[in-house]
């Protein structure tokens, strides 16, 4: 069992982040927040692959009103993505909006501050400080240097922190997000030895999905490996469904979630006989439309594949002309090479839908 740090918990909608709450996946549109059909159409993909908190940027008043139609129309909880202007911020949350980001120092006029936090506080809406490393304030910079240190996000965030603190408003979470992964893994970590709100972890700008799969994975895995991190957001650039189907990889890898199928396949060597490349790939593309938590081994040959793959629910083990059905690694039954995906696509759906109905 993975030791998880304690953090004082917040409820963005229903889900609760921190504690010992599950960590929860996030997700932001990349519509514009005005078209609501496009906007509801990809919310309701992301909530399909599983994410559990949307936010949507903000960026004008005309945005700013959208949150009342988008809210009517999905039930997943809606953060509002908000850069200096306090306005914007308070007509998201009388539009029910369920969490703002906003850094309380960038608002500027202390009056708009005390008249968010007042807003916020009423309908027990939490607020998210970001930090990121690219926006810090040019004093704290200069402070360190003219880099954007892992000290000196930490104490950009202690600022925002102290400011809404002297409001009375704790229902707080932190971001320190860098695009390096040493920056942000040293920043969260320092945070965590200082506060004990709860941590949204992500990696900014992390690039493609080549390269910012591996660097989020590293980044967010390090950080929960060591029990940081209360809530997650893997940032590509692309569709963002991609994100969460990263993020809930991320989190099943370290047995901290559950989310759907494992897929486990072996890298074949000179032992294989079969296609299993094409093989895992028409069983990964199987397994996207299944919910159920289950475990299927895909393994190039009979000499160790059963045995490697003794935890999979059900799997396949490739022969000479033909290949052994296996589940928790004793032997089924052996059949024809050309039978053997659509008799493992049978066993398969008989695991997905073992239970129901009952
Ligand atoms: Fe090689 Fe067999 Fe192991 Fe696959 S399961 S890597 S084919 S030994």
């Amino acid at each position: 069992m993975m030791l998880r740090r304690d953090t004082r918990p917040i409820y963005i909608g229903k889900v609760g982040i921190g504690g010992h709450m599950p960590i929860s996946v996030q997700s932001m549109t990349n519509t514009k927040t005005t078209n609501i059909p496009a906007t509801v159409e990809q919310i309701h993909r992301l909530t399909e692959a599983g994410c559990d908190i949307v936010r949507i940027a903000i960026p004008d008043m005309a945005a700013a009103q959208a949150v009342e139609s988008l809210k009517n129309s999905v039930s997943v909880p809606l953060v509002a993505d908000i850069h200096f202007d306090y306005r914007l911020a308070i007509a998201v949350l009388e539009r029910g909006i369920d969490a703002l980001r906003i850094n309380p120092g960038n608002i500027g006029d202390p009056s708009g501050v005390r008249a968010v936090v007042t807003e916020a506080q009423k309908r027990r809406v939490p607020i998210r400080i970001g930090v990121n490393a690219g926006s810090l304030d040019k004093k704290l910079l200069a402070k360190y240097g003219g880099h954007p240190t892992p000290e000196a996000m930490v104490e950009s965030a202690l600022e925002h922190i102290k400011i809404l603190e002297e409001l009375d408003f704790f229902d707080i979470k932190i971001s320190l997000k860098a695009n390096d992964v040493p920056t942000t893994i040293r920043a969260y970590t320092l945070m965590s030895e200082q506060a004990n709100y709860p941590l949204h972890l992500g990696i900014t700008e992390a690039g493609t999905i080549s390269s910012g799969v591996i660097k989020s994975a590293v980044g967010i895995g390090a950080l929960l490996a060591q029990g940081i991190g209360d809530t997650i957001r893997v940032s590509l650039t692309g569709d963002p469904v991609e994100e969460v189907k990263v993020a809930s990889e991320i989190l099943k890898s370290l047995g901290l979630r559950q989310y759907g199928p494992t897929l486990v396949s072996c890298p074949t060597c000179g032992r294989c006989n079969i296609n299993l490349v094409n093989i895992a790939n028409q069983v990964e593309q199987k397994l996207r439309d299944i919910k159920k938590p289950i475990k299927v081994a895909v393994m190039g040959c009979v000499v160790n594949g059963p045995g490697e793959a003794r935890e999979a629910d059900i799997g396949i083990a490739g022969g000479t002309e033909y290949g052994l059905i296996f589940a928790k690694g004793e032997i089924l039954k052996k059949v024809p090479e050309p039978q053997l995906l659509t008799e493992l696509f049978s066993e398969i759906d008989k695991l997905a839908t073992e239970g129901k109905g009952e």
